[in-house]
C-alpha cells in the first residue's frame, strides 16, 4: 500500500554555536553538566531592567555557517520577541528572528546511494536557547519539577531546509553532511548526545505523482540521527496507513517517543502556537558589513565536498576513500600531510594505512587525528617505503605498531624489526631452489601445467625467508625456472 505513497519532509535544524559566551550576556556557555543554574545572571534569568548585547563572535560563526551553505546573508536583519509562556523561558519570550533572517536561499549536495541531490535551505536564523526543565529528578519522587537555565540564551542557528527531502535516507545524508560542514567550520562540535545539534522533522506523505504536498506533521525531540530515522519510517507507516483507510492527516506538533519507537501528539498546551513575534526593541538591526563578510569569506576552510574531489582528482583516490578520509577535517589534514608531494602512488597506500591502521588505532584509544601517535609525516614515509618495494604490506602493519607504540621514523624501525623486503635476484632465487628442491610433487604439477601448485611454491619461499621474499620477484622466479 504504502508504496503509492512518497514521503515529502523538510528539516528544521538547531546548532549551538560554539561561543565562549551567552549569545546576549556574557555568561560561559559550558553549562552542560555543571550544577545547574552555575551559569546564570540577570540578563538570561529575565531579571527587570537589563538590556541585551549581541554577541560579535556568535554572528562571526552563524555568518560563516551561512556562507559555507551557500546562504545569502541579509544586509540587514532583525531581531524579535517570540512570545510564550513555559517555564523554561524567564522572560515568557525568546530572542529569535521572523520575518527578516540574517540569510536565505541556500542549499546542502547531499549523496545517496551513488546519486547526488541539492537540498535547498529557505533560512537560517540566530536565536537563543532555552533553560531546561528537569521532571522526577533521578529516583526521587518529586510532585515538582526543577528548572536549570545554564542553557537559557546560549547562542543557536536554526537552519531551515525546503520540504526536499524525500526518504529517511535522504534525510540521515542531510543532516550528516550539515554535521560535517559545520564541524569543518569549527563553528559547532554538533555533539547531539550533548543537544549542541537537534533536529525537528516536518512530514508529510502524497501519492506518487501528484503534484500538491499533503498535510504535514512536525517531530519534536529527535536528539539523534537514528531517531530521525526511526521517527520518518514510523510516521511514514502511520500517515499513510490513515490515508489508505480513508482518513485524513491532521497538521499537528509530535514527539517522538524513542523509547516506545512511536510518535505520541503533543499535549494542546505546548503545541499552542500563537507567538505575537514583534521586533525586539532593545536589540537594533543586525547589519551585516561589505568588507567584514568578504573577509569571512576569504577564510572559509576548504569544505568537505571539495576536499572529496580533490582527493580523488589530485591522490586518484576512489569515492569510498575520499569519503572516509573527507569525513572529518582533522583526518583530513592528517592525510593531506601524509600524501603531500610524495611520489604517485603513494597516497593511495597512504590513505590505506590511514583507513586501515590509523583509524582503528584512534578509535581503539578514543583519540582525534590531531592526537595521533604517529606523526603523519611518518605514516607518508612508511606508505613510501611499501610503494618502492621495501616493505610488504603485512611488514607495514608491524612498522606502523612499532611507530605508534615507540615512535622513530619509519626508515630506523623497518631496520630495527629487519622487516625489509628482499628484492634481490640472487637472494629470491637461492630461496626459490631451496623451495623447489624441497617441494618435488608441486614443482613436478607446475611443470606438467597445473598452475595451482604455485601456491605451494611461493609459501614455502615465504616460509624460508620469514616473510621477507618480495613477492613479486618470487612469482617471477618460480615462472622462470619452468622454462625448459
Ligand atoms: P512554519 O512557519 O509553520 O514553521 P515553515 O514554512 O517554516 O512552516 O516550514 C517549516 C518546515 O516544514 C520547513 O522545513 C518546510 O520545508 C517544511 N514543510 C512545509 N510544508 C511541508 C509539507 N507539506 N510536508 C513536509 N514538510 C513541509
Ligand atoms: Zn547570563
Ligand atoms: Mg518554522
Amino acid at each position: 500500500m504504502s508504496a503509492d505513497f512518497e514521503m515529502v519532509v523538510g528539516l528544521e535544524t538547531h546548532v549551538q554555536l560554539a561561543t565562549r559566551t551567552k549569545l546576549f550576556c556574557a555568561c560561559p556557555t559550558d553549562g552542560f553538566g555543571a550544577p545547574a543554574n552555575s551559569r546564570i545572571c540577570p540578563l538570561c534569568t529575565g531579571q527587570p531592567g537589563v538590556l541585551p548585547v549581541l554577541n560579535r563572535a556568535a554572528v562571526e560563526l552563524a555568518f560563516q555557517a551561512a556562507l559555507a551553505l551557500n546562504c545569502r546573508i541579509a544586509a540587514a536583519s532583525v531581531f524579535a520577541r517570540k512570545n510564550y509562556f513555559y517555564p523554561d523561558l524567564p522572560k515568557a519570550y525568546q530572542i529569535s528572528q521572523y520575518e527578516k533572517p540574517f540569510s536565505s536561499d541556500g542549499w546542502l549536495d547531499i549523496r545517496v546511494q551513488g546519486t547526488q541531490k541539492r537540498v535547498r535551505i529557505g533560512r537560517i536564523h540566530l536565536e537563543e536557547d532555552a533553560g531546561k526543565l528537569l521532571h522526577a529528578v533521578g529516583s526521587r519522587e518529586l510532585d515538582c519539577s526543577l528548572v536549570d537555565f545554564n542553557r537559557g540564551g546560549v547562542p543557536l542557528i536554526e537552519i531551515v531546509s525546503e520540504a526536499d527531502l524525500r526518504s529517511p535516507e535522504e534525510a540521515v545524508a542531510y543532516l550528516r553532511g550539515l554535521r560535517e560542514v559545520i564541524q569543518y567550520l569549527g563553528v559547532s562540535r554538533c555533539d547531539m548526545e550533548k543537544g549542541e545539534m537537534r533536529c525537528d522533522a516536518n512530514v508529510s506523505v502524497r501519492p506518487v505523482g501528484a503534484a500538491e504536498f499533503g498535510t504535514r506533521t512536525e517531530i519534536k525531540n529527535l536528539n539523534s540521527v537514528r531517531a530521525v530515522k526511526d521517527a520518518l519510517e514510523y510516521e511514514f507507516r502511520r500517515q499513510t496507513g490513515l490515508l489508505a483507510g480513508g482518513g485524513r492527516v491532521s497538521q499537528e506538533t509530535l514527539l517522538w517517543d524513542a523509547q516506545a519507537g512511536a510518535t505520541r501528539p503533543m499535549r494542546s498546551k505546548e503545541g499552542a502556537e500563537d507567538y505575537r513575534y514583534f521586533p525586539d526593541p532593545d536589540l537594533p538591526p543586525l547589519v551585516a558589513d561589505a568588507k567584514w563578510l568578504d573577509e569571512l569569506k576569504a577564510r572559509l576552510p576548504e569544505l568537505p565536498a571539495a576536499r572529496r574531489e580533490r582527493f580523488a582528482a589530485e591522490y586518484g583516490l576512489g569515492a569510498e576513500d575520499a569519503e572516509l578520509l573527507a569525513s572529518s577535517r582533522g583526518l583530513a589534514d592528517y592525510f593531506d600531510d601524509a600524501a603531500r608531494g610524495r611520489a604517485p602512488g603513494v597516497a593511495k597506500t597512504a590513505a590505506n594505512l590511514v583507513a586501515t591502521e590509523l583509524l582503528a588505532r584512534l578509535n581503539a584509544e578514543a583519540l582525534e587525528p590531531e592526537a595521533a601517535r604517529l606523526p603523519p609525516a611518518e605514516l607518508g614515509a612508511l606508505a613510501a617505503l611499501v610503494v618502492d618495494g621495501t616493505l610488504s604490506s603485512k611488514g607495514a602493519k608491524a612498522v606502523f605498531a612499532a611507530l605508534w607504540e615507540e615512535g622513530g621514523t619509519a626508515a630506523e624501525a623497518v631496520a630495527r624489526l629487519g622487516l625489509a623486503q628482499v628484492s634481490d635476484e640472487a637472494a629470491v632465487g637461492a630461496w626459490v631452489r631451496e623451495a623447489l628442491a624441497a617441494n618435488p610433487k608441486a614443482a613436478a604439477d607446475l611443470k606438467a601445467g597445473r598452475a595451482r601448485a604455485a601456491g605451494a611454491l611461493v609459501g614455502a619461499v615465504m616460509k624460508l625467508s620469514q616473510g621477507k621474499a618480495d613477492p613479486v620477484v618470487v612469482n617471477r622466479l618460480i615462472q622462470e625456472s619452468m622454462k625448459p
